[in-house]
């Protein structure tokens, strides 16, 4: 590892920027990524290798997003990269059934009760996309509820996210999405079963099914107080909807069986992506035989991908699932425990108000002394300091996710060393972030 100091300009990373700003909008390939939550110059990333990232201008950085999720292992585990290797070297796609799909499927079965069946794709956003449509398919219904501040990729219906309180109709969240996308996808507050007991009584027989994140991690880590899975798995039940619980970022992270392993909520159909494609494009849905038996083509809910189930990426998802034992769990856990404690030791340190939130081993630092519940408790925080915060850890070697409302990541790959890394950038961080103003 090399020892570099960290200089604050990177020159490099900016004319790749310039560069990408001409021929991609915004320079990049997924908003977030921008940098523009946080200002400064978007890092160019050539290369990972267990918990560092190195940049364009060559700096290395111990790195707390892992491509947001996915790399769970690290980067560039040597078993994921021989398995790629080796599925490579037999071709890139075949457009044909394979034996590598049904050996990833048969893992996500094996590993997660409620999946009895599943179907693989390449993106999250597929995946809830496709759950979305087969539990409309299944129950000849067409209204969907969805949570303020949960993200499930950019469906359209699912972009709504305006209007809180009891069965408000969501608005598109962007232009694009018409009213009628968005009609029919009613937004609650998060962790307010009130809310949802409301919406099946003011729609009887008329809402397909509730999508939740598992824990969500995309308003921040904000997990679901107790009960509420269950609740909203019992109130499904007892109107006739399917309770889908996306577990694209818990999937394979939280535990063997994502949330699933944690709260045991049974879900009618769950969705995955990130750790599952060891870094490539898979994805998947799944759960009951009996809804899933109408997917396409045993039954009349058409879906599919040219992709879909590709080689290379399940190659690289099996490989990394099968490293996922219950000791790299522990791993992750305790890892993640010990950042979390030396953030709010350097944050006490200075006086700033803040709040750890965890979901096992995803966790974010919100910027205010009060618990998060939902996303209207999210926005309150201080994001300014957070700005603050994120640059000198930058400036420092190590990269955060640049916005206030995302989960950090951790590997089995951060060891001791990238863990003193991070505690001798947090207090500078945590006295840039006291100082800051809004
Ligand atoms: N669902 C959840 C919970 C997610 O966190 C994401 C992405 O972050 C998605 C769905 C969409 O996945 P993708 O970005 O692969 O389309």
């Amino acid at each position: 590892m090399a020892c570099v100091s960290f200089p604050y300009d990177a020159p490099v990373s900016q004319t790749l920027f310039d560069r990408a700003s001409l021929v991609t909008p915004g320079g990049v390939n997924s908003p977030v990524r921008a940098f523009r939550a946080v200002g400064g110059t978007p890092r160019f990333m050539v290369s990972g290798s267990g918990p560092y990232l190195t940049d364009a201008d060559g700096r290395e950085y111990v790195d707390l997003v892992c491509s947001w999720g996915p790399m769970i292992l690290g980067h560039s585990h040597p078993e994921v990269i021989a398995a790629v290797q080796e599925a490579v070297a037999r071709g890139t796609s075949f457009g044909t059934p394979g034996e590598g799909e049904v050996a990833l499927a048969e893992e996500i079965v094996a590993r997660i009760e409620p999946v009895e069946q599943v179907r693989l794709v390449s993106s999250g956003t597929e995946a809830t996309m496709s759950a979305i449509r087969l539990a409309r398919g299944f129950t000849g219904r067409a209204k969907v509820v969805k949570f303020a501040g949960c993200y499930h990729g950019h469906v359209d219906a699912l972009l709504a996210a305006a209007g809180s309180g009891v069965a408000t109709f969501g608005l598109p969240d962007t232009p694009g999405v018409t009213g009628a996308q968005a009609g029919d996808t009613i937004v609650l507050p998060y962790n307010d079963l009130a809310a949802v007991r409301e919406a099946f009584a003011a729609h009887p027989g008329e809402i397909a099914c509730v999508i939740t994140e598992a824990s969500p991690g995309n308003m921040g880590v904000v997990p679901p107080l107790d009960g509420f899975n269950a609740g909203l798995k019992e109130l499904c039940a007892a109107n006739g909807a399917l309770y889908i619980s996306d577990e694209v970022m818990t999937g394979f992270r939280t535990s063997k069986a994502g949330w699933f392993g944690v709260d045991g909520v049974r879900p009618d159909l769950m969705t995955f992506g990130k750790v599952m494609g060891g870094g490539f494009p898979a994805a998947a849905f799944g759960g009951r035989a009996d809804v899933m038996a109408h997917l396409a083509p045993a039954g009349p809910v058409y879906q599919a991908g040219t992709l879909s189930g590709n080689p290379i990426a399940t190659a690289a998802g099996l490989a990394q699932l099968r490293l996922l034992d219950d000791a790299a769990y522990a791993k992750v856990d305790a890892v993640s425990a010990e950042i979390r404690g030396l953030v709010s030791e350097a944050l006490d340190k200075e006086g700033v108000a803040h709040t750890v939130q965890a979901a096992s081993n995803m966790f974010s630092v919100f910027f205010t002394d009060r618990p998060v519940r939902n996303y209207e408790d999210a926005k309150q925080q201080e994001a300014f300091r957070f700005t603050a915060f994120f640059h000198s850890l930058l400036s420092q070697g190590v990269y955060l996710p640049p916005s206030a409302f995302e989960s950090w990541f951790v590997s089995t790959a951060h060891d001791a060393q990238a863990v003193e890394r991070i505690a001798a950038a947090l207090p500078a961080a945590a006295r840039a972030a006291s100082e800051a103003t809004a």
